[in-house]
């Protein structure tokens, strides 16, 4: 199926073993456990020398074939289906680190993955530092011998920041150091990772690809780009080549032990999203292009941030990696926290929620909800500011979205 698009393929990806009853979509195998005939045959599937599957908190056949299909559109050379894009960052990060190591990142992150990172890994003897990853020179300051990763989003949430990841690849190749990119924001197809030398991608897979939001997911995408011979935990995982340790202690002992894996139920939605992700993709994000370009038209709307407009700082860097449609979430700034909230009480089709891509437009002030937990210094140095809103737009027709915006925008004085 070599000489076919990736999006035909995706459709058409047959099964690892064919269904007794010839099912078309994959049947969701809702079982913990598998059957064996002889307790040879257990032991061979136990110990890891045939394919067999043997408890779902391990593997599962219809999670498996959900993890097949990503591996074929991005022609990765390992892919995990974890419960959520939370587990996916957290199991993906325990696999490297150890007591004593750090991780050079950004504190522009998700909030949970900034508490992750500040918090929970800080408390097993793991530093993030954060610093500016679109200054190269602070980038290589940061970076040591126990530097494990290089971690940023590549569109960045809500402050909509791009960082060069071809450069940043450079500095971790020459110190040995992986590149880890979060690209929730623009997934595979439209941001092929791997040509700019990211060595493992994650993705929440609850945003586009879960299909108007039917579920959690969360996707480890190992390239096989990086040798794991340097690495403290990882070289005593590595073969000849040293490019399958992360992949391999991920699967073996550190998934297993956290039991965070994908549920059947969400495999077979998510499957079934991703099948719709081109289609949905290209609408939401041809949307969001369109609404953002009215959007600074109007009075009473101080900025709008979205990487694919002309006059954006980012915007030729974001156009060579991601595109003409760098997603489907723009930002926007009113006067203060006031007049965000009298809006958002205003609306009257713009659904008040959190969470990204959905098939229906979504809006919150970050601030206050994402971020609310934080302190107001913390905020600022994350750049999450009081006047923002994050728009998340939907499947919707681009002139219902600006009526319903029109009608709640605080009149000018
Ligand atoms: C939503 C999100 C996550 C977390 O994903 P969950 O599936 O909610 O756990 C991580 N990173 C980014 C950029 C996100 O938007």
């Amino acid at each position: 199926m070599k000489d076919i698009s990736f999006e035909t393929q995706l459709l058409h990806l047959p099964y690892e073993k064919p269904d007794s009853y010839h099912a078309l979509a994959m049947p969701v195998y809702h079982s913990v456990a598998y059957e064996f005939e002889t307790a040879e045959a257990m032991e061979e599937a136990f110990c890891g020398r045939t394919k067999d599957h043997c408890y779902s908190r391990i593997t599962n056949p219809t999670v498996q074939y959900f993890e097949d299909r990503v591996r074929a559109v991005t022609d990765a050379w390992s892919v995990t289906a974890l419960n959520s894009g939370m587990s996916a960052i957290s199991n993906a990060l325990l696999t490297l680190t150890y007591a004593g190591s750090n991780i050079v990142t950004s504190p522009h992150l998700f909030g949970n993955t900034y508490s992750f990172l500040k918090n929970t890994l800080a408390a097993l003897g793991v530093e993030a530092r954060f610093c500016d990853l679109t200054n190269l020179e602070e980038v290589r300051s940061q970076v040591d011998e126990n530097t494990c990763a290089i971690f940023l989003e590549t569109i960045t949430n809500p402050q909509m920041e791009v960082a060069d990841l071809k450069a940043l690849a450079d500095i971790g190749q020459t110190a040995a150091v992986p590149l880890i990119a979060d690209s929730t924001v623009v997934p595979f197809p439209f941001f092929r990772a791997k040509d700019f030398g990211v060595d493992i991608e994650i993705v929440s897979s609850t945003k586009y690809i879960s299909g108007g939001a039917t579920s959690l997911g969360g996707l480890i995408i190992d390239y096989g780009t990086f040798n794991w011979s340097r690495s403290k935990v990882l070289k005593t995982w590595c073969g000849p080549v040293g490019n399958e340790a992360f992949s391999t202690r991920m699967r073996r002992e550190i998934h297993r032990n956290i039991g965070a894996y994908l549920t059947p139920q969400a495999a077979y939605m998510q499957t079934l999203g991703m099948e719709t992700l081109q289609l949905r993709f290209m609408r939401q994000a041809a949307t969001c292009l369109d609404l953002a370009r009215r959007l600074q038209q109007v009075e009473g709307i101080a900025s709008v941030n979205y990487t694919g407009l002309e006059d954006n700082p980012f915007h030729t860097l974001s156009r060579a990696q991601f595109g003409e449609y760098p997603g489907a979430m723009l930002t926007f700034d009113l006067a203060s926290r006031e007049a965000c909230f009298s809006f958002l009480n205003k609306l009257k089709l713009i659904r008040r929620a959190t969470n990204l891509f959905d098939n229906k437009s979504l809006i919150i002030h970050p601030a206050s909800t994402i971020y609310g937990s934080f302190t107001e210094d913390v905020r600022r140095s994350m750049h999450v500011k009081q006047q923002t809103i994050r728009l998340s737009v939907g499947l919707e027709q681009t002139d219902d979205l600006l009526n319903d915006i029109m009608q709640a925008i605080p009149s000018p004085e």
